[in-house]
C-alpha cells in the first residue's frame, strides 16, 4: 500500500480571491504530489513501510526523506481540509470557547497565531494544536510537524503553509497579507470537528 495524493474537496479556484487557482493547483498536483511520490519512494522497504502517516510523522528519530515528505504529505492533507470556499468568519461550538479559555478572545488567538506565520523564518508552517486539553499555537521550520518526537507533542487540529510556494504568485513578499487572507477561508466546522476528537 503506497499513499496517494488526496483529491481537493474543493475545485482549485474556489478559494479565490484568497487564494488564487493557479498557486492551488501547483500546490496541490506538483508539490503535494511531489512529497506523495517521493514519501513512498523514500519509505519503500523500511520499517516505515504500511504504517499510518500519523505513525509515520511520530515515529522516534524520523530524519531524512522520510522526516521531509513524510511531513509534506501530512501537513498538506490537513491544510486542505481545513479551509473552505464557505469558511472564515469567528468559529462557534466547542473550539470557539476552547479558544475563549486559551487566548482570552478570537481577536487575540488570530494575533498570536498570525504572529507565528509572520515570524517563522524561511519556510515552514504555523500551527493550532491540542495538548491534555489544551489549545497551543507552535510553528515549525520546513515540512516539520506537531506530531513528530521532538516537536510541540500537540495533536495539530489548524495549519497554514507559509513556504513561498503557498503564496508567492499572488502576493510576493506580501506574506501577513495573505496570512489575513487565510482567516477568510478557514473551515471552523471541520477544526471543530478535530478539536472534539482531539479531546475525547
Ligand atoms: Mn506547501
Amino acid at each position: 500500500m503506497s499513499f496517494e495524493l488526496p483529491k481537493l474537496p474543493y475545485a482549485y479556484d474556489a478559494l479565490e480571491p484568497h487564494i488564487d487557482a493557479r498557486t492551488m493547483e501547483i500546490h496541490h498536483s506538483k508539490h503535494h504530489n511531489g512529497y506523495t511520490n517521493n514519501l513512498n519512494n523514500a519509505i519503500a522497504g523500511t520499517d516505515l513501510e504500511g504504517k499510518s502517516i500519523e505513525e509515520i510523522c511520530a515515529n522516534p528519530g524520523l530524519s531524512g526523506g522520510a522526516r521531509n515528505n513524510g511531513g509534506g504529505y501530512f501537513n498538506h492533507c490537513l491544510f486542505w481540509n481545513i479551509m473552505s470556499p464557505n469558511g472564515g468568519g469567528e468559529p462557534s461550538g466547542s473550539i470557539s470557547e476552547a479558544i475563549n479559555d486559551s487566548f482570552g478572545s478570537f481577536e487575540e488567538f488570530k494575533t498570536i497565531f498570525s504572529a507565528a506565520a509572520g515570524t517563522r523564518f524561511g519556510s515552514g508552517w504555523a500551527w493550532l494544536g491540542v495538548n491534555n486539553g489544551k489549545l497551543k499555537v507552535s510553528s515549525t521550520a520546513n515540512q516539520d510537524n506537531p506530531l513528530m518526537d521532538d516537536q510541540c507533542g500537540c495533536t495539530p487540529i489548524l495549519c497554514l503553509d507559509v513556504w513561498e510556494h503557498a503564496y508567492y504568485l499572488n502576493y510576493q513578499n506580501r506574506r501577513p497579507d495573505y496570512v489575513n487572507a487565510f482567516f477568510n477561508v478557514i473551515n471552523w466546522e471541520e477544526v471543530n470537528k478535530r478539536f472534539e476528537a482531539a479531546i475525547s
